[in-house]
């Protein structure tokens, strides 16, 4: 292939202005994938991608384009997520890549992701490409949205195509846009190879498949390859593209987008980032990789069934191959028992990543509530990273607890700014400053706790804005709190899985809270169970549960077996999701209950 006629793009955007639809127009209208092989959103593939209706993953596909010069290209597509969680997906897509195009939604304008993927784009020296979307809609301005990206983002808006993904219009300037202005990948095909990986997963037969783009030389079935950071060499048994099925190839020449094989079954070989080069003639350097993503939140995940403790451990061995951010370790619990804490890069991760191991690997867990990372500073002058609020230490080794705190950008209209701006305030944000994107929306900076903003501030920020809003955050450091550990008691037993580190000002309110949503979420036992929450040993809030008062099986008392024995099994099904602790029974719900109030 020549490699002057080479494309490599990934399509970003904000989340639903329309990414994986142009996606698919753009398979449609290159003949890569016939019309009756077509649905919605092809490339999210994902069953939990199709069902949420979000991408998650990138997707890379090769496709073959015939522009208006006359010349074949071959495009390398890569579609990519746009949710604050998973920009690890997106800067690992933009490192493949040449050029990038940018979607923006005609009817909605430029969105707090919007920005943040044009920046990672121009970190990777991308060729941005604006293309205004959803033109079909009736409230669709794509005057006013072109002149919004030339004044907010600078990017030249004179020959943006105005498209709609969902009928198809215009897509094909797109296309000539991408020949055009994204340049040809400029690696050296006679250099000793260079590929970098960046995304790979477990196939039980084949062992692991590795996702490169190759960036100098070329690989080949048979050659003999090396992982430069892990120091692994194995045979190339295969390799290819997707297109997006699965197309086998010979070699993978310079500059494309593709997948190799090679019976690899020591997952820990593998890591995103990595450069592959030959063994014969390897290279000198490797490519530069990626920034390492650091966890934002933190929670315990335990199998229900103690006895799946090692088949979680080869599920989060696996699944991490396809999700590079996700991070574990082994950690044990009074109440849970053996399980991992997992670092994600936020609660819409934390969920996905739950929902893959017990799809993907047949696993059920209870997850405990999320946390983020504090620094607890002693009074011997030592500092402790937190994560786990079980491990704080007693109240009188601590010095000082600094918290992490998040540069928030939020986009509103007008008539939400004094809501959004009260939310903050009761989340203990601090007002930074306010400008206008146009006449009728406003970008408000506040700087949060993070601990707050896993509190269930999307939800609160999307019912005070009717939805209307965007939200977008960066991490940039620690500064001190009135902080506090709050243990919750059952039964004059302190379940460490449940315990929360709350600010002093809200500690009442929560305990509280979270007592009285206890009480609904734990079943009735055959006795009495008090529930209490306690900050430094006192008790603060407490309520009861009330005892049984009728066996079940009392109501069957002489009657047929069969339906004793359903009852009981029906029992057991409703237990699926439970902890045994102790003498009480906990179900998943009440470990989450310190997320969701009001
Ligand atoms: P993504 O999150 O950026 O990948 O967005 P999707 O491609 O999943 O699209 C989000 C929603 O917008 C879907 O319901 C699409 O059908 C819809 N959509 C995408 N493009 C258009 C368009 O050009 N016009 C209209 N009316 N709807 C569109
Ligand atoms: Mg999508």
């Amino acid at each position: 292939m020549d490699q002057s006629k080479i494309r490599n793009f990934s399509i970003i955007a904000h989340i639903d202005h329309g990414k994986s639809t142009l996606a698919d127009r753009i398979l449609e209208l290159t003949q890569t994938v016939q019309l009756r092989d077509m649905t919605n959103q092809i490339l999210d593939s994902l069953d939990l991608e199709r069902e949420r209706g979000i991408t998650i993953k990138l997707n890379a596909v090769q496709l073959k384009y015939k522009a208006k010069d006359g010349e074949e290209y071959l495009f390398h597509l890569i579609d990519t997520p746009g949710h604050v969680d998973f920009t690890y997906e997106v800067s690992r897509s933009l490192a493949a890549c040449e050029g990038a195009v940018l979607v923006v939604d005609a009817a909605q304008g430029i969105e707090a992701q919007t920005l943040a993927n044009v920046y990672l784009a121009l970190d990777n020296n991308l060729e941005i490409i604006p293309v205004i979307n959803k033109i079909d809609l009736p409230s669709a301005d794509p005057e006013r949205v072109k002149h919004e990206v030339e004044n907010v983002i600078g990017l030249d808006c004179t020959d943006a195509p105005l498209i709609s993904a969902k009928s198809g219009l215009n897509v094909d300037q797109v296309l000539e846009s991408i020949v055009k202005h994204v340049p040809a990948p400029k690696g050296n095909p006679e250099a000793p190879l260079k590929a970098l990986i960046f995304d790979s997963i477990y196939d039980s037969y084949r062992g692991v498949i590795v996702f490169v783009r190759v960036q100098e030389g070329m690989l080949k079935v048979g050659d003999k390859i090396r992982f430069m950071a892990a120091g692994a060499e194995y045979e190339i048994l295969e390799c290819g593209v997707r297109n997006p099925k699965e197309v086998k190839l010979q070699e993978l020449s310079c500059g494309v987008v593709g997948w190799f094989a090679a019976s690899i079954k020591s997952v820990q070989d593998v890591h995103v980032g990595d450069t592959v080069t030959s063994c014969s003639h390897p290279a000198s350097e490797p490519l530069p990789g990626y920034r390492k993503m650091n966890p934002m939140v933190y929670c315990g995940l335990y199998p229900t069934d103690a006895a799946k403790y090692n088949d979680l451990r080869d599920a989060l061995e696996k699944l991490k191959l396809n999700d590079a951010s996700l991070q574990y370790e082994a950690e044990t619990s009074q109440a849970l028992g053996f399980g991992f804490r997992c670092g994600f890069l936020g609660l819409l991760h934390m969920d996905v990543v739950q929902e893959r191991l017990e799809r993907e690997y047949n696993l059920t867990l209870i997850a405990t509530a999320p946390s983020v990372i504090y620094h607890v500073y002693l009074t011997d002058g030592s500092m402790l990273t937190i994560d786990n609020p079980a491990h704080m230490p007693e109240v009188q080794r601590i010095e000082r607890i600094e918290e992490p705190y998040v540069k928030a950008e939020i986009m509103v209209p007008n008539d939400y700014v004094g809501p959004v701006m009260e939310l903050c305030q009761n989340k203990r944000g601090v007002y930074k400053e306010m400008h206008y994107i146009d006449d009728g929306r406003n970008q408000l900076e506040y700087e949060i706790p993070l601990g707050e903003i896993v509190f269930d501030f999307f939800d609160r920020l999307k019912s005070v804005t009717k939805g209307y809003a965007s939200f977008d955050y960066e991490l940039i450091g620690y500064q001190p709190g009135k902080l506090q550990k709050m243990d919750i008691l059952l039964n004059g037993e302190i379940i460490d899985a449940l315990s929360i580190i709350v600010h002093k000002d809200f500690a009442y309110n929560r305990g509280n809270a979270i007592t009285v949503k206890l009480k609904d979420l734990i079943p009735k036992q055959q006795f009495e169970i008090p529930i209490q929450a306690a900050v430094n040993g006192k008790v603060i809030a407490r309520t009861n549960i009330k005892s049984l008062r009728k066996n079940v099986l009392a109501k069957c008392y002489g009657g047929d077996i069969t339906r004793k024995k359903k009852l009981l099994e029906k029992q057991k099904e409703g237990k699926k999701r439970m902890k045994a602790v102790g003498s009480v029974e906990i179900p998943q719900e009440a470990f989450m209950a310190v997320l969701s109030m009001d």
